[in-house]
């Protein structure tokens, strides 16, 4: 199933790559800005948690514990209530890089695109209003892409939104056209718990434990 999955993550993958191409002169990601992966909730499903798993057994003992401190840290915040709708920094960035980027989900392949959905709205990054993506052409007061700040830029590439939602990339005709399931989806803060959790009920030597 997980080699069904690696095939459908590919085919995303690739057309992700053209997405990003084709936005260049919009898109101002470098290493080092992690501001995407400090305030949201990253649904991921299970398939995708199953991948994410196999490159947080790849880590070494140090970027380990600092997942555990991070996780405990999370933990204390959300007991404490005082983030109500609890939105975090993901728990595996480590000195604002993520510490298993190859294996990272789905959502967070798309960051930094603008997404288009079906009932016609738009969403743009957040980050264009940080001087980030998309703030070349964005009309900030209006929240929408400025015509003018693109003629401006005298460029042929236009900024475009794709659709490329959550709810679209784990539709089930994907599930059908390359043979797996993606399973249940919950935020990634409760995949990690759940993970440390089930870890802590069995062995305790390469594993990430809490
Ligand atoms: S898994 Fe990696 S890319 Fe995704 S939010 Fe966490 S640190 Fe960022
Ligand atoms: S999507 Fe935005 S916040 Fe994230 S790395 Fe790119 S520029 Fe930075």
């Amino acid at each position: 199933m997980l080699t069904n999955y690696l095939n459908y993550l590919n085919f995303i993958n690739n057309k992700l790559n053209k997405f990003f191409i084709s936005q260049k002169p919009y898109i101002f990601c470098k290493k080092g800005c992690s501001k995407c992966c400090k305030n949201a909730k990253y649904f991921y499903s299970k398939i995708e948690f199953e991948y994410l798993s196999a490159g947080l057994k790849l880590l070494n003992s140090e970027e380990k514990q600092i997942i555990i401190n991070n996780i405990n840290n999370l933990k204390q915040e959300k007991k404490a209530g005082s983030n109500k709708n609890f939105v975090y920094e993901c728990p595996l960035l480590i000195n604002d890089s993520c510490s298993v980027y190859d294996y990272r989900g789905i959502i967070c392949r798309t960051f930094g695109l603008m997404t288009a959905y079906n009932d016609g709205s738009i969403k743009i990054p957040f980050c264009a209003y940080n001087n980030l993506n998309y703030s070349n052409v964005i009309d900030t007061e209006n929240e929408k892409i400025s015509v003018e700040k693109f003629k401006k830029l005298n460029i042929k590439e236009e900024p475009l939104a794709f659709n490329i939602s959550y709810e679209y990339l784990t539709d089930s005709d994907f599930e059908k056209l390359f043979n797996f399931q993606f399973g249940e989806k919950k935020p990634l803060f409760n995949w990690l718990i759940d993970y440390s959790k089930r870890k802590s009920a069995v062995s305790c030597d390469t594993r990430l434990c809490i």
